[in-house]
């Protein structure tokens, strides 16, 4: 029998989100991958349409138009960038190129499920940091978790499942408190999401720590999930490390062309977020209403910590037409979507006895 290296029977399976279950006569909502429920922008689609015309061709690995386009944006240098298949990719470019078997990587837990599948992939080993009772990072105990094996630390902000952020003051003294050879990712992924004060200034972070390195990732505001692109911003001795880790060609010419279309088109999908943002408002008031408790959320999703009605919860939800995310025996995830989803969450959990 070949027998792949012991480490990789330990990979925890990555759960998705299910689709919605069909139901006769009811419209169904998927709001169990924090995906973005707005169509592609014409001008978005036109521009990765063109972008499949030229499939026969190898896309162009060194993404200098989406770099020139990123590197404009937020006022960094184009060797401070890496691009990847999703920032999911990232963090396996990032371990692999920082970690290996007997190295440890801290995170909070409960945070994001791809964390221990990456870390244990990369044959390093996970320190799980419980989140706080209110779903935030235990700061304080994530820098005490950090001994001479620790390589990486990664910080979600805000923290899916959760869903609240950390204030910028919080990660500053936090990236000031790690010792300079750890690299710290702060996990962006939901950051236009973020309406609070004292937000997190990733790029503040990066131009003060030569140990920071951000992710952040076109999946989610900006309605690119399948296409699959996402990038990290650091100081260029990381960002190289990240590129030259990477699998070559990895980012699909139709995933350049979109995200550049993407971000000439800001202004419109950043309105998309607006939205997103007030319909969270507006089920946080509902759940509130009816007597449910949330964790103050950040991105575009709200969280039930119904403990180990989890299962129960999202079956129920299941029959009225809408999928989302159980963690069993700890709580429901529920993605920010349509306002119909929202009308018929909300009658579901008016209609349930909220926990104690
Ligand atoms: C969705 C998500 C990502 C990025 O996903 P990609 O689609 O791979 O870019 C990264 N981190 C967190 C916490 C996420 O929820």
């Amino acid at each position: 029998m070949v027998e792949p290296l012991p480490h990789v029977r330990e990979i925890p399976p990555y759960v998705p989100g299910k689709p919605p279950p069909a139901r006769p006569g009811l419209t169904s909502y998927k709001l169990s991958s924090n995906e973005n429920p707005y169509p592609p922008l014409p001008g978005v689609l036109a521009a990765a349409e063109q972008a499949v015309a030229s499939m026969n061709r190898y896309p162009d690995m060194g993404c200098a138009l989406l770099y020139d386009a990123l590197a404009a944006k937020l006022g960094v240098q184009v060797d401070q960038l890496a691009a990847g298949t999703g920032s999911v990719a990232l963090i396996y470019h990032l371990l692999s190129a920082y970690c290996g078997p007997g190295d440890e990587v801290v995170h909070a837990w409960r945070s994001f499920e791809a964390y221990p599948i990456a870390v244990t992939a990369a044959g390093a080993a996970g320190v799980k940091v419980p989140v706080t009772a209110d779903g935030r990072h235990d700061l304080d105990a994530m820098a005490a978790a950090i001994t001479e094996r620790t390589k990486v630390v990664l910080v979600c902000t805000p923290n899916n499942p959760t869903g609240p952020a950390l204030t910028h003051a919080e990660v500053a003294t936090f990236v000031a408190a790690v010792p300079a050879h750890v690299v710290v990712v702060v996990d962006e992924a939901y950051l236009e999401f973020v309406r609070m004060a004292d937000p997190v200034d990733g790029l503040a972070l990066v131009r003060d720590h030569a140990n920071v390195v951000l992710l952040r990732t076109f999946s989610k505001a900006y309605g690119l999930a399948g296409l699959r692109v996402g990038y990290a911003v650091a100081a260029p001795e990381i960002a190289g490390a990240l590129r030259a880790v990477a699998l070559p060609f990895g980012v699909s010419s139709v995933a350049q062309a979109a995200a550049v279309a993407s971000l000439a088109a800001e202004d419109e999908l950043l309105a998309r977020v607006d939205g997103l943002v007030a319909e969270r408002a507006r089920m946080v008031a509902g759940i509130t209403a009816a007597g449910w408790w949330v964790p103050e959320p950040q991105g575009n999703f709200v969280w039930l910590g119904v403990g180990d009605r989890a299962a129960e919860l999202a079956a129920a939800a299941g029959d009225v037409g809408l999928a989302l995310r159980p963690f069993a025996g700890e709580g429901v995830r529920v993605s920010v979507g349509e306002a119909e989803a929202t009308d018929r969450l909300l009658h579901l959990l008016g209609s349930l006895e909220p926990p104690s």
